[in-house]
């Protein structure tokens, strides 16, 4: 046997579950073995490099099923983030640090992944404040999909008076929309830069692989950085590709153009396609479920679309985040045959409003469902509508694992959610919400051993890769990593702020801060 290219030793291991094993070794990019240190020292030959954890706990890496990786490598070198902030001032500082960086004119953006009740302040961000903060650049807050504001500067380059941004808050999604395409990248250097180092950054937070969810206006043209960052040798990130419709009213055309030019065969270990996503039909997008909506009319189009998928063996994870919306797609799947369902994986991703008689739809029909913690940012958005009680269970975590549906996490990340995962785990263990909704049911919350299956071989399930992704065994893929604080003994109030600080990506490492 040739010995192993490293050995993690000292390192307590969670695979599933707490193991009684705390060194793994590894060659060629795999697992060779886990096992006690000693036993795994035995191994080691002249070139092995050994890495003692100080015992720490490792972990397999973890895998988001549900982040617009790609939307947001194209625009992560102009963002300002919010996402850790926890005063507006320092907040608003950033904008001004940001806007002494580019230059006056030039525009600042901070999109999404923040709420104001992460403040001290439980305040978002006023025009004049927009305005101090910057007060010769255009600047725009977009918070998730709800609203955004605006400084005088940015409505004046916009041309909107008080009728368009009253007191600076933007809230038709047409005016959103425009916003946010002044921020789009066009240059491909620019969107690798800016994909290369949000890869980094989700390292250093543990992530070593996602399903990218496309998303909104995602064409062809918008993956050009994006695939030449692989081809020229990334190697420290896994990308499963959805690919989805970019123009509303072409679909079905759009469905067309990527199943005839794009093979799910193509590819390598680091980035593949996967299949269509997370949008269909735009018709039949319930958006982020704030206001009823109805999509029978869509009916046949969503069926159309979904038929013609599966006959061309592409898996699917389809938007859909209302109870009614959810019973409009079962009804669409419903009618394809139900083992192309199963070998396909059809999936839901959200079902935060599901009800009791989907739940046991989508359980009889073989779906998955990915699941993110939107919930924690939008409960208060949400209940004038869903309800005070609806909103405590939702999504119902703990039904859905009692029903034994195939389940993933996720963030959503970057504008409709933060896209740190601790954050995600310690919502899904604590049920608490940062946008001022009380703290989900206990009932719906699962227990931490449960939240990490999902973020790592549950994850692994929704891009087939379950035998090789997401767990320590003989053979997988030597991706794995070393944390800041045991996800398993440390405060459910600290889990949040649980860090990698040592990540490692087919056996090589990626992030150290050991
Ligand atoms: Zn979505």
């Amino acid at each position: 046997m040739t010995s192993p290219d490293l050995i993690v030793v000292n390192a307590p291991i969670w695979d599933g579950h707490a193991r009684d094993k705390d060194a793994v070794a590894v060659a060629a990019g795999r697992i060779i073995d886990t096992g006690s240190s000693r036993s795994m020292l035995t191994l080691s030959g002249d070139d092995t490099k050994i890495i003692d954890a100080g015992g720490r706990r490792l972990m397999p890496g973890l895998i988001d099923s549900h982040l617009h990786l790609v939307r947001a490598g194209r625009t992560w070198d102009v963002e300002v983030r919010w996402d850790d902030h926890r005063s507006l001032s320092e907040a608003l500082d950033a904008i001004t640090q940001r806007a002494g960086m580019v230059g006056p004119e030039a525009w600042v953006a901070v999109m999404g992944g923040w709420h104001p009740m992460q403040f001290e302040q439980s305040t978002g961000p006023t025009r004049a404040d927009l305005d101090r903060a910057a007060p010769n650049n255009p600047v725009f807050v977009q918070r998730a999909y709800a609203e955004s504001f605006v400084n005088t500067r940015a409505a004046t380059m916009m041309g909107w008076s008080e009728r368009e941004a009253p007191g600076g808050r933007v809230s038709h999604p047409a005016h959103m929309a425009a916003l946010r395409a002044r921020m789009a990248v066009d240059e491909v250097d620019e969107a690798m830069s800016g994909t290369r180092r949000l890869l980094r950054e989700l390292n250093a937070l543990g992530l070593v692989g996602a399903i990218d969810a496309s998303g909104f206006g995602i064409t062809s043209a918008s993956y050009d950085a994006f695939l030449r960052l692989f081809a020229e040798g990334e190697r420290g990130f896994r990308a499963r590709l959805l690919l989805g419709a970019a123009r509303p009213g072409s679909e079905m055309d759009d469905m067309r153009e990527w199943t005839s030019r794009i093979s799910l065969d193509w590819g390598d270990d680091f980035i593949r396609y996967l299949g269509a996503g997370e949008v269909l039909d735009y018709g039949a997008h319930d958006l982020e479920g704030l206001a009823p909506k109805d999509i029978r009319e869509r009916a046949q189009d969503l069926k159309d679309i979904s038929f013609f998928l599966a006959e061309r063996g592409w898996p699917v994870q389809a938007h859909s985040i209302l109870d009614t919306s959810i019973g409009v797609l079962i009804d669409a799947w419903e009618g394809i045959d139900r083992s192309a369902l199963s070998r396909l994986r059809f999936s839901i991703c959200h079902a935060d409003q599901i009800g009791a008689e989907n739940l046991h739809r989508v359980r009889d029909l073989g779906l998955g469902v990915t699941i993110q913690n939107g919930m924690s940012m939008r409960g208060m958005d949400c209940a004038p509508t869903w309800g005070d009680q609806k909103i405590l269970t939702s999504p119902p975590l703990r039904s859905m694992l009692d029903l034994g549906i195939p389940l993933a996490a996720g963030t959503d990340g970057t504008v409709a959610c933060y896209y740190n995962p601790w954050r995600c785990i310690s919502w899904m263990v604590t049920g608490e919400s940062i946008d001022g909704s009380p703290p989900r049911v206990e009932e719906q919350r699962l227990s931490r051993d449960e939240a990490l299956g999902l973020y790592t071989s549950g994850s692994a399930w929704f891009s087939f890769e379950e035998e090789t992704r997401g767990n320590l065994a003989r053979g997988s893929h030597a991706d794995m990593i070393v944390l800041s604080e045991d996800p398993l003994k440390v405060g459910t109030e600290r889990i949040a702020g649980i860090a990698s600080v040592l990540t490692i990506v087919g056996g090589e490492i990626t992030h150290n801060t050991l």
